[in-house]
């Protein structure tokens, strides 16, 4: 009932602009993708700070790094071993091995003790040390045989055999990492090797959490009869810290109109709030209206999305305003598909899009005439990829979404996806491409 007053009021609206043709008021009903524009075109990166590289894991780069050194800095060796001229070793056989004087040792991170190496005698080094002056090889321990001052080899060697060569991991002036890359452990041992203690990152986001309904307690509080979990915040808090937004949990808001005001005036301060329930169209769902009283501008109050219709995204100054489902699968495939880009984008990240891919279904699945998100659970067999469904997808059955590792995306037009067909699989458990 409600939606069919819902979808009357819209056509009446639809009218009413049509008439008046000189404004253009928005239509605040949007499609998945309409929505996902929405919130891109909305959000600019925030500012830059300095970090210590050891905090800076999953932040994205505000500069772009490039070189000033060689990696490694010199010639060295890879293995542990001796430091020889290859030519002393021509000739070399089990029965007649090369015999060559060791005149010194070397060490990664240590001076070379004793001579250079010249013709006939060998120097005996360490992986990482440095190839001593008139070697041009490095023979390994494990093919020598050490005897008397002497070192034995019986094969014929090559040239800068087991060599790192001056600058082959990085050349001065290489550009080795990008503005807007988002830094991973292996960046962060680049930044090391050359010699950064800090660097400069995009911003945190700061992010307030609101809870709305009178039936939540909240983990701390003791359960009441009639009342359920506050679920949501704890989701959402997992998800903005895994993101590395800064969350901030401000509590549940009783269904009236003065304590949804009062806790989303306090949220303002913050760049995004993400509030959950009340967005729908029960008696008690005060969310939207209050955003207008707030001055938010409104950019869109519905998606056609299953689940997870009744949602909100609005602007006030540079801040955004998610108004999410109160369901806890819809809070959370929300935050995933419109949240989570928004936050990255204000990290400064390029790559926001978790990867999709195209999967066997393996059952039948009805759908809606909306962009449906079906929680299945993605496997590999036989070097093809596979999707099965985890059960029941009542929005409130967040066993099914904790059992998923992936969303089957069924599009608007389809009502029908029949097992064998090939369907496309968002991978939410893997990073953004
Ligand atoms: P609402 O849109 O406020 O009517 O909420 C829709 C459904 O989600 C109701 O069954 C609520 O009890 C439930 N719900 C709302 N907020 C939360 C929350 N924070 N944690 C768990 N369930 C919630
Ligand atoms: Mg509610």
């Amino acid at each position: 009932m409600k939606d069919i007053i819902h979808m009357l009021k819209n056509i009446f609206d639809r009218q009413q602009n049509f008439k008046k043709c000189t404004v253009h008021p928005k239509n605040l009903d949007v499609s998945f993708e309409e929505a996902k524009n929405i919130i891109l075109n909305s959000v600019s990166p925030l500012s830059a700070e300095n970090i210590s590289i050891m905090e800076a894991s999953r932040r994205v780069l505000f500069e772009d790094i490039v070189s000033d050194i060689m990696i490694p800095h010199v010639d060295d060796s890879a293995v542990d071993g001796y430091a020889i001229i290859a030519a002393d070793t021509r000739g070399a056989s089990k029965n007649k091995p090369a015999a060559l004087r060791i005149v010194g040792e070397g060490q990664a991170g240590g001076a070379i003790t004793g001579k250079h190496v010249s013709k006939g005698t060998a120097i005996r080094i360490m992986t990482g040390a440095p190839i001593p002056e008139g070697a041009d090889s490095v023979i390994r321990f494990e093919e020598t045989e050490e005897d008397a001052g002497y070192v034995k080899i019986s094969n014929e060697t090559a040239k800068f055999n087991n060599y790192r060569f001056a600058g082959e991991n990085i050349k001065i002036g290489d550009k080795v990492l990008q503005k807007r890359d988002r830094l991973r452990s292996a960046d962060i041992g680049i930044l090391a090797s050359l010699n950064y203690n800090a660097v400069k990152v995009y911003r945190q986001p700061t992010v307030s959490i609101v809870s709305t309904g009178d039936e939540l307690a909240d983990i701390s509080q003791e359960i009441q009869a009639g009342q359920i979990r506050n679920v949501n915040v704890c989701t959402l808090y997992s998800e903005v810290k895994k993101y590395n937004g800064i969350p901030d949990c401000l509590g549940i808001a009783k269904d009236t109109l003065q304590d949804t005001k009062e806790i989303f005036l306090k949220a303002l301060k913050s760049d995004v709030v993400i509030s959950t329930g009340g967005v729908s169209m029960g008696k008690y769902d005060f969310v939207k209206e209050i955003f207008s009283d707030l001055g938010i501008e409104m950019q869109f109050e519905r998606v056609n999305v299953k689940p997870g219709s009744p949602c909100a995204f609005g602007k006030k100054d540079n801040k955004l305003i998610f108004g999410l489902p109160g369901n806890p699968v819809p809070t959370l495939t929300s935050f995933v598909q419109f949240v989570r880009p928004a936050l990255l984008m204000l990290m400064g990240a390029k790559r926001i899009e978790k990867p999709i891919v195209h999967a066997f279904l393996e059952e039948d699945i009805k759908s809606a005439r909306a962009h449906h998100l079906v929680r299945g659970y993605f496997t590999i067999k036989n070097n093809e990829f596979h999707v099965s469904t985890t059960g029941n997808q009542k929005p409130s059955i967040l066993r099914s979404m904790s059992a998923a590792n992936c969303l089957i995306i069924l599009p608007e037009e389809i009502t029908m996806a029949r097992a064998g067909e090939k369907v496309a699989v968002q991978l939410i458990d893997h990073d953004e491409i």
